[in-house]
């Protein structure tokens, strides 16, 4: 997709309740555009009693509409046809999604749009296939198991890819037979506004997919506080993932399911056929995005004997990456978030510095002559497992280098206490990577590749502080159902 004008984007600064776009709350935020730093719109916050407009309206919805009663085919009828919409929209979506956030345009178009509207599919052919069970129970008796919708799911969004984490908590939600109410990332709040225009256009009916806009501590907060919230489906922090936790527990002991951070390690063997390939495959699984994944592959755990080469392959593949804004065509490597971001990012590496650790590559912010936020992507070496960069989640492109000799002290290596995201394995011998995969504490595991390729099938959650319940997969539909026993006697 070719490149835009960012002043000639024009956003909606308001919540979408009850299919019709509602304006007010208590105060406005400013939204800036990380590639310049301009503050380009202001976005309102929903106090608690737009919050509870928002909600009561949902149920309403749920209970009155036939989205929850309906043959299953036709919800997922009108959800494919909202997936074609999106598909159909992706110049605007692209756009939309890029202005605002560390997006480049070309990626929004070829990964971010698509993928949202296959995951809706996915989430669609769901729909009709898990309706409960027969149990085996005494011949005079029948028990089934009914699932049912929980009602009202609260959806809380992250930042970092605001399309697709939004698509990943409601279309499962929604193909479920749920209502829901989502609060995207007060960064990033615009594109998911434009989605819930075309579920109506779909033919959704009103109240039952709804956005409110604001920040976590007055509007999330209300959000997992409402009575009539049934279960939250969170990704973000692991800090934010306690707070909602606790939220959740203290309003109603509900259900949640907790998308937290990471610190995933990369762990390449010397035998890996193909150097070139596998260097590739790291320096994308750190710099995509600017490292501002969930499974950012953050820390390189490599084989003495080919450590060397690795690291300077690695920094050669870095230097080709072209910081810009996300409206250019040709960005390949996008800014951090917000300034206070980057700062944050250069004062974990900087400490890690005076710590000891060498720098291998970047260790510097990069100027672009305006108040873009850009790092340069970077390599630390000399490092040990105390030390922050290792340990704590950078959310940036920063990737560090340990050296291991044998086996064992490479799976040593590789596990976190605390985070059990991802991992990727890199080797030729099968059954290394697999005495590996199974050694690691982690939701997902890569071997000889990294990253998700728009494969749905397989479920994507954390291990450890990582994180609580799954993402796609089967597993992510059921997780928005509960079921219902009912056993009937039927002797004489
Ligand atoms: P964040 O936790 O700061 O915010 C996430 C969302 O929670 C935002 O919408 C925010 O407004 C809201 N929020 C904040 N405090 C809240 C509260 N007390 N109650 C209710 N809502 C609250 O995270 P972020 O900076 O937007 O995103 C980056 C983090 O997300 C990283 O840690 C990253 O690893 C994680 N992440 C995880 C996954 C995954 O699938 N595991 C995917 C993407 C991002």
């Amino acid at each position: 997709m070719e490149g835009f004008n960012p002043d000639h984007i024009e956003v909606r600064s308001a919540h979408f309740i009850g299919g019709r776009y509602v304006e007010g709350g208590a105060s406005a935020l400013d939204v800036s555009r990380p590639s310049d730093g301009k503050i380009y719109a202001g976005v309102p916050v929903a106090d608690a009693g737009l919050v509870d407009q928002a909600v009561q309206g949902s149920w309403h919805a749920f209970k009155t509409s036939d989205w929850a009663g309906c043959a299953p085919r036709e919800r997922a009828r009108i959800l494919r046809r909202w997936a074609d919409l999106i598909d159909a929209d992706v110049t605007t979506l692209a756009r939309l999604e890029a202005v605002g956030s560390t997006r480049p345009v070309k990626d929004a178009a070829s990964w971010d749009v698509p993928f949202t509207a296959d995951g809706i599919r996915f989430f669609a052919e769901w729909a009709d296939k898990i309706g409960g069970d027969v149990a085996p129970t005494r011949g005079d008796h029948l028990g089934m198991t009914l699932a049912e919708p929980y009602g009202v799911i609260g959806a809380i969004a992250p930042w970092n890819l605001p399309l697709v984490m939004a698509s990943w908590k409601v279309a499962p939600a929604l193909a479920a037979g749920n209502a829901v109410v989502l609060k995207p990332s007060e960064m990033t709040p615009f594109s998911v506004l434009r989605m819930a225009e075309l579920a109506i256009a779909a033919g959704m009916p009103e109240g039952i997919f709804n956005i409110v806009q604001g920040d976590g501590r007055v509007t999330g907060d209300a959000l997992c506080r409402h009575p009539r919230v049934s279960k939250v489906s969170f990704t973000g922090s692991t800090r934010t993932g306690a707070a909602i936790m606790a939220a959740c527990a203290e309003s109603g002991t509900k259900p949640v399911t907790l998308e937290l951070g990471g610190k995933s390690p990369q762990v390449v063997f010397a035998d890996v056929p193909d150097l070139e390939k596998t260097v590739r495959t790291i320096a994308r699984a750190i710099t995509i995005n600017a490292g501002q994944v969930c499974v950012a592959g953050s820390r390189l755990v490599v084989q003495r004997a080919i450590a060397g080469r690795f690291i300077e392959r690695l920094a050669a593949v870095f230097a080709e990456l072209k910081a810009g804004n996300t409206w250019d065509a040709g960005t390949s490597l996008s800014p951090i978030i917000s300034m206070r971001e980057m700062e944050r990012i250069d004062g974990i590496v900087q400490r890690t510095v005076a710590g000891g650790a060498r720098v291998a590559a970047g260790g510097q912010r990069i100027a672009m002559g305006n108040d873009g936020a850009f790092y340069q992507p970077t390599i630390l070496t000399d490092v040990s497992g105390d030390m922050e960069a290792v340990k704590n989640e950078i959310f940036g492109p920063v990737i560090t280098v340990q050296v291991f000799d044998d086996e064992d002290e490479a799976l040593a290596l590789a596990d976190h206490a605390d985070y059990g995201l991802a991992a990727g394995i890199h080797t030729a011998d099968i059954g290394r990577a697999l005495r590996v995969a199974r050694g690691i504490e982690a939701g997902t595991v890569w071997i000889n590749r990294y990253g998700r390729s728009a494969d749905y099938v397989i479920p994507t959650g954390g291990y450890k502080r990582s994180g609580i319940g799954k993402d796609l997969g089967r597993q992510a539909y059921e997780a928005n159902l509960h079921f219902k026993s009912v056993l009937v006697d039927f002797a004489r």
